[in-house]
Order: structure tokens, then C-alpha cells, then sequence
């Protein structure tokens, strides 16, 4: 989806603007327009933009930039303090009491403003007006939601829990109980952040929609955007760019078809399994199965 915007003349992507993980090796990644990450110029110039702007992005530091809201790098300090708490009632408490700890509120802040540097900066360098962010956090709308000098609009893309569940088991080899509850984990939490967000401001959108009927797809997320429809083709167009963290960023789009290996990947037993994990989630999110 992401890749698919970044070809709209309105729309500029450079992936998730969460940066790149810990995993990542500096020295030798490649951003997707084939360079080094580290001397890629749009980066520098990008980079450069925001010490301008007054709010500068640690671009060229991996293990997350300054644009990520996390407190700490221990994972359940964070987990406690940003993370959702698995319940409405508990996040509201948590975010009334830890929340408005000064050291959390500064981090938050930090947060907010260098996202907007961060878009404020490919913006100009790109010379478009709608920024879009891959980031897969899904806490991260409801952080940037009250940001005044950013109109937040977020789309939430999920894919069948049991072709989801799937390429999961595939690309990190967990069994299918533990694919089906990342499923629900991600997209049941994703749906608790929509009230966060003004009406309007939150489109819900299937994988095999986009899949099936991509033009009229592609419409309504434009129109949902406030951009202009442009065919099909044009989204295709590979037109030039400097994404991170995808792994698809160095190969190009050149047609949408829906992955339906699931069908022949998952048994009778992971079937159940995962209708029983995230069946009714699932209904709830739309998707018509037993
Ligand atoms: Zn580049």
C-alpha cells in the first residue's frame, strides 16, 4: 500500500518513519533508490531540512529515530508506559497516571514533533503534500493523533486471519496458535486506537479488497485522503524513491494480485485453530468465515 501511494504525484513515502531497527547494518544497507543509506543525498538533504526546521531527526542512527514513542529500551518499561495495556479502561488509567509523568510527556512531545519534521522535510523535498507512513505500530496514530501540526488520517489494512496467519508462520516460523494470536493482537488493538481519532479520520480497508477491485480500491482511499483519483497504471509507475525498511524496496510493484498460497499451506487443523483464535475478531473486522 505504501509502495502503491508513493507513486500518487500527491503522496510521498520513505516507508515506516519509525526508521530502521537494531537489526539493520549501517554500513552496507542500501536505501531503495540503490545507494548506501548513509550517503544517499535525498537522506542528507532530508536530514539537513529538519536540523533547519529547529527539530532534528536522528535519520542516520538505527534502533528507531527520534520520531518513535518509546521511553525506554527495555521492552516491558515500555510495554508498561506506551504500549497498550489490552484494555480500554487500563490504557485511559495508565495514560492519566504514568502518562503525565514529565520525563513521558517530554519523550511523547519529542515523539510528535520530529514525525512532523520528519514529514514536514520529505514534503518539501518532494514537493508533494500528503506524507505516508508505513509504521506497522499500531499505537502510534493514537500518539500522533492530538499533534496540532499534523491532520492525521489513518488506514487501517487487514488482511484474512488465515492468510495473514500463514504468511506469518512462514516469514518467522511460529506455529499457527501464535500466528492467530498476533493476528488478533494487532488488529483488535489497532481498533481500540480508532476512537482517538475525529470520524472521519479512520478508513478500514481489506487486503483482498484491494486485491480484487484495486481501481475502485485506490479511489476511495484517494478520495478518503482528499487527493486525486489517478488510474491504476500510474500507481504502478515506479517513479523515484527512497524507502526504508520494506524488503519489497528494492524490487518494484507491477501488478497487485491477492497470495492465496494460504489455501494450500494451512490444514483442517489450522483452520480450526485459527477460527478459534480470531474468528469472532475477524467478524467483527468484517470478514465472513465460519
Ligand atoms: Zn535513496
Amino acid at each position: 500500500m505504501g509502495l502503491l501511494l508513493a507513486n500518487h504525484p500527491s503522496c510521498a513515502s520513505i516507508g515506516a518513519a519509525t526508521g530502521l531497527t537494531a537489526k539493520v547494518d549501517l554500513s552496507t544497507y542500501r536505501c531503495s533508490c540503490g545507494t548506501r543509506f548513509v550517503e544517499c543525498d535525498f537522506w542528507r538533504r532530508v536530514a539537513d531540512r529538519t536540523v533547519e526546521q529547529g527539530h532534528p531527526v536522528t535519520i542516520f542512527k538505527k534502533n528507531y529515530w527520534n520520531t518513535h514513542v518509546r521511553i525506554s529500551n527495555r521492552r516491558w518499561l515500555n510495554g508498561l508506559v506506551v504500549s497498550s495495556l489490552g484494555n480500554r479502561s487500563l490504557n485511559a488509567l495508565r495514560d492519566a497516571t504514568i502518562g503525565t509523568v514529565a520525563p513521558v510527556r517530554r519523550r511523547v512531545a519529542e515523539a510528535r514533533v520530529s514525525s512532523w519534521s520528519l514529514a514536514r522535510a520529505v514534503l518539501d523535498e518532494t514537493d508533494t503534500s500528503v506524507f505516508v507512513d508505513t509504521a506497522r505500530d499500531h499505537q502510534r496514530p493514537r500518539y500522533l493523533a492530538g499533534t496540532p501540526q499534523l491532520d492525521v488520517k489513518v488506514i487501517h489494512l487487514v488482511r484474512d486471519p488465515r492468510g495473514n496467519s500463514a504468511s506469518i508462520m512462514k516469514h518467522t516460523g511460529v506455529g499457527v496458535a501464535r500466528a492467530a494470536r498476533r493476528w488478533r493482537h494487532s488488529n483488535v488493538e489497532a481498533r481500540r486506537v480508532r476512537p482517538s481519532l475525529p470520524p472521519g479520520a479512520w478508513m478500514p480497508l481489506h487486503y483482498e479488497a484491494l486485491c480484487a477491485r484495486p481501481q475502485e480500491t485506490l479511489d476511495r482511499v484517494a478520495r478518503f485522503i482528499g487527493i486525486d483519483p489517478i488510474p491504476l497504471a500510474d500507481y504502478l509507475q515506479t517513479t523515484e524513491q527512497h524507502v526504508i525498511g520494506n524488503s519489497m524496496r528494492l524490487g518494484a510493484v507491477s501488478e497487485i494480485r491477492e497470495d492465496r498460497t494460504w489455501r494450500d499451506l494451512l490444514s483442517e487443523g489450522d483452520l480450526q485453530t485459527i477460527a478459534r483464535v480470531a474468528g469472532s475478531a475477524s467478524h467483527q473486522l468484517g470478514f465472513d468465515w465460519p
